[in-house]
């Protein structure tokens, strides 16, 4: 395992290295899922977004601080106009060796058009989101999406040689009785697929415990049908992976609810505004865009604030979900902070 070298300012006060941002780039989506949003969500005014000039400056910063990977999210962030443009410009860090990887998290339905332009960027990995396999339970979790749209995408990422990881939220009589055709199908096209729970960030106008499934179960119930081997593999994410014998691939666990992963976490959040979360379970948070914005020409206070915010970073999560009160641990939506 390669130790990744690192300025102090990037490693916290319980020794952990931060060396990977996520980044929101837009809180907005073509889809609704329902664990994710509610149908009708009040967007951020467009004026209180960072603009793509001012992602790519603080992106740049964390890079100059050591972080080695870069992941986009959102919100869907292929539906961020002109985002292209950020892609193409951050792609430079990994010509110059001072960025590992550039990656990205989408719900697919823009894959279609972008893949071959998202790979010349640089990108060599994406994550796709897709729950279920069925069309009409697509539509009921997603709302607005549509699955042929997001296969159409999955092959044009395929096609543009992108390493592609299917990320599905295990939901509780949704999808529980589909993990294994999920698996047969991304193991059968030589994707990764990774098992995640629903955590509890959000309002969305439903009731979060009829959807939560622990993952403990699926892997218990998975073990009746194949044989799962643990493997050291990683991404530098949260994920645990197994090596699944009948079919050769990697399905990876992440499990925020029933395992607690803080002792290893390498990961800072960013969102569109420019507020920094040190956690995506805790409501701590560090303002970078009046820092950026107050010295438009020099980074040294920036540099400063990002040193300050990763002092704080704390020491874990303490997810709940909440059966007396049936609220959110998390007031923000995970469209805020990205996945
Ligand atoms: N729109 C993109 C997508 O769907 O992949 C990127 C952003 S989305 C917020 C990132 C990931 O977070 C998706 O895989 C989604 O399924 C997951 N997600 C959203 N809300 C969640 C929740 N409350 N609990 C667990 N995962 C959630
Ligand atoms: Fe949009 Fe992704 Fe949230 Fe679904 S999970 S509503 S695709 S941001």
């Amino acid at each position: 395992m390669t130790i990744p070298t690192v300025t102090p300012s990037m490693i916290d006060p319980f020794g952990r290295h931060v060396t990977y941002l996520r980044v929101s780039v837009t809180d907005r989506c073509d889809f609704r899922c329902v664990y994710c949003m509610s149908e009708h969500m009040t967007f951020l005014p467009k004026a209180d977004l960072l603009t793509l000039e001012e992602l790519d400056r603080l992106c740049s910063a964390f890079v100059a601080q050591g972080v080695k990977k870069l992941r986009i999210t959102g919100g869907e962030p292929l539906v961020r106009k002109n985002i292209m443009w950020l892609f193409r410009s951050l792609g430079r860090h990994l010509g110059t060796g001072a960025l590992d990887e550039l990656t990205l998290t989408t719900n697919g339905s823009q894959l279609g058009k972008l893949a071959a332009e998202l790979r010349d960027c640089g990108l060599r990995r994406v994550n796709v989101s897709i729950d279920t396999l069925d069309p009409a339970k697509f539509k009921a979790i997603t709302r607005w999406g549509d699955l042929g749209v997001v296969m159409e995408g999955l092959d044009a990422a395929e096609k543009a040689g992108l390493a592609i990881k299917i990320n599905a939220v295990a939901l509780k009589g949704v999808n529980e009785d589909e993990i294994e055709e999920l698996i047969r199908f991304a193991h059968g096209r030589g994707f990764d697929l990774t098992l995640i729970e629903t955590m509890p960030m959000g309002d969305i106008e439903g009731d979060r415990t009829d959807q939560y499934l622990p993952l403990s179960v699926v892997r218990a119930r998975l073990l009746d049908r194949f044989t799962l081997e643990d493997i050291p593999y990683r991404t530098g994410g949260p994920a645990r992976y197994v090596r699944v014998a009948e079919t050769g691939g990697r399905l990876g666990f992440i499990t925020p609810m029933t395992h607690n992963f803080c002792e290893s976490c390498n990961r800072v959040r960013l969102t569109c505004t420019g507020t920094l979360y040190m956690c995506l379970g805790q409501d701590d948070a560090a303002d970078l865009r009046s820092v950026l914005r107050a010295s438009p020409h020099d980074d040294a206070a920036l540099y400063a604030a990002i040193e300050a915010a990763i002092a704080r970073k704390p020491k874990g999560h303490d997810f709940v979900i909440d059966r007396r009160t049936r609220r959110p641990a998390i007031a923000r939506h995970m469209s805020v902070t990205g996945g």
